[in-house]
């Protein structure tokens, strides 16, 4: 059995005393690793440790260039533990081995890099328009971060929450899945040692409802960055209204790909496979509503359905894998439960659609395709969150735009065309917080990363972050003495 501890508070694990929670290996249904739930005891002094560590000043106010050595540091402490993360990892959310050890561990320790490049080069606003004052914009940091993770990719999310909070100065607690929390505990473990003052970084692992609730609405909290699905995100952004503290909300998404007669057809194909099938198909940015155009349509389809049936299933520890198992059993139901709506309204199932043959334990479900009539279906409509696409055949770029916005979700496009008119019109015209044109998945850390509508509120990123985890304060001062009317000397 994994050990894993309920809270990590001034740098010390700490056992709870909570109802006991089972981490279960997605790839063999067993369960590897048990932890006690976070009583709201340990919840409070995660945060208390925290707003001690900020009220003490001594991270927020060291000088930037030591702070981005501590950063780098805890960069440099994930890169030596690389593979011990990336099997923890690997072990219980059952992505495949060769993308969490190949991407995601290197992405965790970049997200450090990128954020300790970033302070570096930060500016402010300086305003002398009015010739006898000057005034300035300062930066602080806010306090305590709340910061909420979610399963889907737990290192690489929650490392990008970390790094970006306590780069501008702040403290934080960390609360990630309570189903897939081993690998992020463990880094968090690791760069304790990097030079962060105590109570700077917090872990608290446990239920949401209990937990991940306690932590939001606790008053010492100054805001709250939350990555997970649209029903929660609206509860912890009620619960945040209550004591008006400001959120970062990335939520789902049911991202349009755009495949244009004109396209690149292998890139576009590649691209397809990717945007839908990696990650185990459980991202949120996931192309999983592809779009082409009649022209193409069929040639498209047949060589889509080909490759999605080749693509090999099996343990995330083989790294031949290109699709592992889902995240857990109460995931694969959810999966499992679109699959009747695949031959129905309108809807074709064209691959997959049931577990996979090779497997009597663990929740691996095949690559599945289907062909749907109508935008309004519910396979179209709803985040089904796993290697699930629907297709859709269009005529007009008109009518592509209209499908692809006719959504609740805004969080990413795709589009795929050779005519730079074409891509021109289609990235203005998409609805979403990011449109990759001619590629799958380019995360620049620099640019805005988040979700119109339903997707979410606010984003993360350079400055996005940094307008988000800092205070602005504005400081007027005359620049030579003022003469000043003086009330009550007639
Ligand atoms: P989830 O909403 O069930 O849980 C996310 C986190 O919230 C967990 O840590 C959970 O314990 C916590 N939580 C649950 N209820 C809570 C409450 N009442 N108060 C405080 N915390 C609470 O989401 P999930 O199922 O873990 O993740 C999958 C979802 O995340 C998908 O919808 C996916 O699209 C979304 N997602 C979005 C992005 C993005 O950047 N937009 C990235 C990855 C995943």
């Amino acid at each position: 059995m994994i050990t894993a501890p309920t809270a990590i508070i001034d740098g010390e694990a700490i056992a709870g005393s909570g109802a006991p929670i089972s981490v279960i290996d997605p790839a063999t249904e067993e369960v590897i690793a048990g932890f006690p739930d976070a009583e709201d005891a340990l919840v409070d002094r995660a945060v208390t440790s925290a707003r001690a560590a900020f009220e003490r000043g001594e991270w927020r106010n060291m000088s930037v260039a030591e702070r981005q050595k501590i950063l780098r540091n805890c960069a440099d402490a994930i890169d030596a533990a690389a593979d011990e993360i990336a099997d923890l990892e690997c072990a219980n959310t059952g992505i495949p081995y060769s993308q969490v050890r190949g991407r995601q561990v290197g992405r965790s320790a970049d997200n450090f890099r990128f954020f300790a490049d970033y302070i570096g080069q930060m500016t402010a606003e300086l305003y002398e328009q009015d010739p006898n004052y000057l005034t300035f914009v300062r930066r602080e940091p806010v306090g305590v971060a709340a910061l909420i993770s979610p399963w889907n990719s737990p290192i690489t999310l929650g490392s990008m929450k970390v790094a970006s909070a306590i780069a501008f100065g702040n403290s934080c607690v960390l609360k990630p899945a309570e189903q897939a929390p081993l690998a992020l505990s463990k880094l968090v473990e690791i760069i304790q040692s990097a030079g962060l003052p105590e109570g700077v970084l917090n872990l608290v692992n446990g239920n949401g409802a209990t937990a991940g609730d306690r932590l939001v609405r606790h008053p010492d909290i100054d805001c709250i960055s939350f990555t997970g699905g649209t029903e929660t995100g609206r509860r912890i952004m009620t619960a945040a209204g209550e004591n008006l503290k400001p959120t970062i909300m990335e939520l789902g998404g049911k991202s349009a790909n755009i495949i244009f007669e004109d396209a690149d057809f292998e890139q576009a194909l590649d691209g397809a496979l990717i945007g839908i099938f990696t990650n185990n198909g459980q991202q949120c940015l996931a192309g999983s509503r592809i779009l082409v155009q009649r022209g193409i349509a069929k040639r498209f389809i047949e060589a889509f359905v080909e490759r999605a049936k080749a693509i090999r299933v099996g343990s995330p520890r083989d790294a031949s894998t290109e699709v592992g198992p889902l995240a857990s059993g109460r995931h694969y139901e959810h999966v499992m439960s679109f699959v009747p709506e695949a031959s129905n309204n309108g809807a074709n199932l064209l691959a997959g659609g049931k577990r996979a043959a090779a497997f009597d334990k663990g929740f691996y479900f095949e690559p599945t395709i289907a062909l749907v009539e109508s935008n309004d279906h519910r396979l179209c409509q709803d985040e089904i969150f796993g290697p699930f696409a629907s297709v859709q055949i269009f005529d007009t770029a008109e009518e592509a735009y209209a499908i692809a916005n006719r959504s609740r979700f805004g969080l990413v496009g795709y589009v795929w065309s050779q005519n730079i008119a074409t891509v021109m019109e289609a990235q203005a015209k998409i609805s979403a917080g990011t449109v990759w044109c001619n590629t799958p998945m380019m995360r620049e850390l620099r640019a805005p990363f988040g979700g119109f509508r339903e997707s979410g509120v606010g984003a993360e990123g350079g400055r996005a972050a940094e307008a988000f985890y800092m205070h602005q304060k504005t400081v007027s001062m005359p620049c030579k003495p003022l003469t000043l009317t003086k009330l009550g000397k007639g």
